[in-house]
């Protein structure tokens, strides 16, 4: 690893004055925010990150790691472990989906270390970005090209790639955030703001290096949900090569708001089969006012993916994407409501 700086951020001001060359989540940036250290220390081993300097948010953990439930929403803490939230009760209880997508992912141990803030930010585990020995990669070394376009892409996504970056997003909770349509709230040089969390990741759109729509200096403090009937019914289902420890192939994050057998408004989020965190609107149209049957999910399943693109490798998961979409939906549609609010 090459030499760095360290610097502790005592608050806000101070993180953001430290953090302010830390840009848009490029691998060139001359600053990265230290949180739970489990993407950033790994990447910087690799020789991918190479920061000059990290700013360590985390003795701002004790103002930035609280669970809020109330009857308008939930507000989650950016510094709180992805293990507190998924263990949480009220989550647990009226935002299922989210505590399923945290307690799917990793490992315990990492779990224990990672923050959700690092958890929405880490970066795509594409092989060519990771290995630093692959010159062309577009994401990496902006203009070089894209080794996983004619290379091996099994894992690569299918939705919202282009012809400079075919990169999956490989975080789970974030698809959560995706489907339930939340708000990411920042604290930066111009102060505090609040972005839809839909568009805190860049579409590619031939300059994936630059990855987020963070200004620079901006540290995340928190993720704010609004309530819904469909945040209570809801769930997350992730098909990965091996049951434990390991990132989503297909996933999907659903939400549903049920008049009987009818739906009255479905949120659909797909992970693993992605270039960013996605929510499918093709998927919730197809279904909004529709009796719930394998039929309609089937057409809903169609409908999110009517715009994939494959390469080579990768040829096996529109179907698979579909098929998880599918059954999540009706899983979801069996499941009794599980929440305290009506
Ligand atoms: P860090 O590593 O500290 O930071 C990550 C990035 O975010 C850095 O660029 C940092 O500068 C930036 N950052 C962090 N916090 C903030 C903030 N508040 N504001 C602004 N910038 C910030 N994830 C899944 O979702 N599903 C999985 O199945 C999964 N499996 C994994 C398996 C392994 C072996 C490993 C190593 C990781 C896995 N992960 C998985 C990813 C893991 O969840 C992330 O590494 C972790 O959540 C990152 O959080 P962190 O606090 O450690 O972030
Ligand atoms: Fe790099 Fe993206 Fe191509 Fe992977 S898919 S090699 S991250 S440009």
């Amino acid at each position: 690893m090459r030499p760095f700086g360290y610097e502790r951020a005592a608050d806000l001001v101070q993180a953001s004055r430290l953090g302010r060359d830390s840009g848009q989540g490029q691998t060139g940036s001359p600053v990265q925010f230290l949180a739970g250290g489990t993407t950033l220390v790994d990447l910087m081993k690799l020789g991918v990150l190479r920061p000059e300097r990290l700013v360590d948010i985390g003795p701002l953990r004790p103002g930035l790691s609280a669970v809020e439930s109330s009857p308008g929403g939930l507000r989650l803490g950016a510094l709180a472990t992805m293990a507190e939230v998924a263990d949480h009760p009220d989550v647990r209880r009226d935002y299922p989906a989210i505590a399923d997508s945290l307690s799917l992912a990793a490992s315990a141990q990492l779990r224990n270390m990672a923050t959700l803030g690092g958890n929405v930010l880490q970066r795509t585990r594409c092989p060519y970005y990771r290995d630093p020995s692959w010159p062309a990669c577009n994401k990496r070394r902006p203009g070089s090209g894209c080794t996983a376009i004619g290379g091996v892409a099994r894992q690569h996504a299918v939705l919202g790639v282009d012809d400079s970056c075919i990169a999956q997003y490989p975080g789970d909770f974030a698809v959560a955030l995706a489907a339930f349509g939340a708000e990411v709230e920042l604290s930066g040089p111009a102060g505090p703001r609040r972005l839809a969390f839909a568009a805190l990741h860049r579409p590619a759109e031939g300059r994936p290096e630059a990855e987020t729509s963070l200004q620079p200096g901006e540290v995340i403090i928190g993720f704010a949900v609004p309530a819904g009937p469909w945040t209570r019914r809801s769930l997350y289902l992730k098909v990965r090569d091996r049951t434990s420890y390991e990132f989503a192939l297909a996933s999907a994050a659903v939400g549903l708001a049920l008049d009987g057998d009818r739906v009255r408004e479905a949120r659909i989020g797909l992970g693993g089969v992605a270039y960013r965190p996605w929510r499918s609107r093709e998927a919730e149209a197809a279904l909004n006012g529709r009796r719930l049957t394998e039929a309609s999910a089937a057409a809903a399943a169609e409908a999110a993916f009517a715009g994939a693109v494959t390469h080579g490798g990768n040829a096996f998961k529109p179907e698979l994407g579909r098929r998880t979409l599918v059954r999540a939906l009706m899983q979801a549609a069996g499941a009794p409501p599980a929440g305290r609010r009506g």
